[in-house]
């Protein structure tokens, strides 16, 4: 028995593993991962796997980066950790400083937890809870769009829509209202805003016939990520912005798998220079380090829990580990390599070299789209290019090329017949045209 082996045996004795069929493991190995290096992790035998999903979108400057560990070792030998209630410390205070400095202008209120899920539930208790706050009680639904993901907790799967996560759970969950996401399948960009603003009339009329009783809308902004990388043009932001404002409707965007560079910019909100009420982050905040995530909101929200205790406005929600000291200084190691990296813009041009070597895939007899948005890039799998017919989720083609790929070295993880590279930023382009070489062989097999 090799040293992985004697792992995966002690693993699937003892672990339950996340979104995951575990009877799988019968067949499919669970891959027990050593240490890393920059996109590379190494299993007990030696052998490398590329991370080009960025272990689940979080690791954007590669494993063991040197300016990360150092800036946690720092802080481990000061501070572990303290209850953030009635305290406070320099990280979290230092972090809230520099993230109201980078955000859309006017959000400068942070408020921490330490996971994507919780910061959704955190924007929706506190809009239901600002509405209430002002004398606006009714005002208690939530807007969507469909085909959304926002987490696995009970409020944000509500707010979800990806039908594999949230049909178990129905009956657990609020009664939101949901409209068409603008979908842009193959379309030239012209024709893509204009079907994006065809499909901002359900909104619209949601917008118009419920604003009465809706607290906000929640949207992913730009790209709708673990519902198949699914994107949609700017504009779309700006015109739910404007209509929410008519409306008297908050905004809530969830930039936790795309904010911190993803898009091309450091949110993504700020290609439309649309300002939320409120903005979630997480994932990538910490270069992938430590589990926090962050909403920000406005003056406006926190003057309207400001008041005597006895008036029960306070926001009496918290977690045990909010605003981890040694958390925090990982985010503010990671926001000291965008600015000293000039990260935005080296980034452009592997973005580049991501959409020349995906151009050849299109033509592929089962590739029905290959899109992208900065350092996303999604190939889809399709039955029939001419109709774009899916291929049945339970053939689990993605599952095939994720095999090959495993075998070649690459972790690429599919989200059902949709194949994406998501890559630390550190990828090099070397490292890059394995990973196109691998994905085009994955395909071969697959289809
Ligand atoms: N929101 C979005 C857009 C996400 O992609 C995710 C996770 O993938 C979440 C929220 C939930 O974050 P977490 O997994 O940290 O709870």
């Amino acid at each position: 028995m090799n040293r992985n082996d004697d792992w995966m045996q002690r693993d699937l004795a003892s672990l339950w593993h996340p979104c995951t069929q575990m009877k799988d493991h019968e067949t499919l190995p669970v891959v027990p991962i050593r240490r890393g290096k920059g996109v590379w992790l190494e299993d007990f035998e030696g052998k490398r796997y590329l991370d080009i999903v960025s272990s689940w979108w979080v690791n954007i400057f590669g494993h063991a980066n040197e300016r990360i560990n150092a800036r946690i070792k720092q802080q481990l030998d000061e501070l572990e950790h303290v209850i953030l209630s009635g305290f406070t410390h320099r990280p979290v205070i230092e972090l809230s400083e520099r993230l109201g400095r980078l955000a859309p202008t006017g959000l400068g209120h942070c408020f921490y937890a330490d996971n994507g899920s919780s910061a959704i539930e955190i924007a929706l208790k506190m809009s239901y809870h600002y509405w209430r706050n002002v004398g606006r009680p009714e005002k208690r639904r939530f807007l969507t769009i469909t085909n959304g993901y926002h987490g696995e907790t009970l409020g944000a799967l509500s707010v979800g829509d990806v039908a594999l996560y949230t049909d178990t759970y129905r009956p657990l969950l609020l009664d939101v209202i949901k409209v068409p996401a603008p979908d842009g399948f193959g379309l030239p960009r012209e024709q893509w805003v204009e079907q994006a603003r065809a499909c901002f009339v359900h909104m619209e009329r949601a917008l118009e016939r419920h604003a009465g009783e809706l607290a906000a809308v929640i949207v992913e902004p730009l790209i709708q990520c673990a519902g198949g990388m699914r994107m949609y043009p700017p504009e779309y932001l700006t015109w739910l912005r404007e209509a929410c404002d008519r409306y008297g409707v908050q905004l809530i965007f969830d930039e936790v798998a795309v904010g911190f560079g993803r898009t091309g910019t450091l949110f993504a909100c700020e290609q439309t220079g649309v300002r939320p009420d409120f903005l979630c982050l997480s994932k990538a905040l910490t270069g992938g380090y430590l589990p926090l995530s962050v909403v920000m909101t406005s003056d406006d929200v926190y003057t309207a829990f400001y008041d005597d205790y006895a008036t029960l406005k306070a926001f009496l929600h918290s977690h045990s580990y909010t605003g981890n000291p040694l958390a925090c200084a990982a985010a503010l190691a990671t926001l000291d390599i965008f600015e000293q990296d000039d990260v935005i813009a080296t980034n452009r041009g592997k973005a580049a070299q991501m959409e020349r070597l995906a151009a050849p895939l299109r033509e592929h007899a089962h590739v029905g789209d290959v899109r992208q948005t900065g350092m996303i890039l999604a190939i889809e799998m399709v039955r029939d290019k001419a109709s774009l017919s899916p291929y049945d989720f339970r053939e689990r083609r993605g599952l095939r090329v994720f095999r090959h790929a495993l075998s070649r070295g690459v972790m690429l993880r599919p989200l059902g017949n949709v194949i994406y590279w998501m890559p630390p930023y550190v990828i090099t382009p070397e490292e890059l045209e394995l990973v196109a070489e691998v994905t085009h062989e994955g395909l071969e097999i697959a289809t």
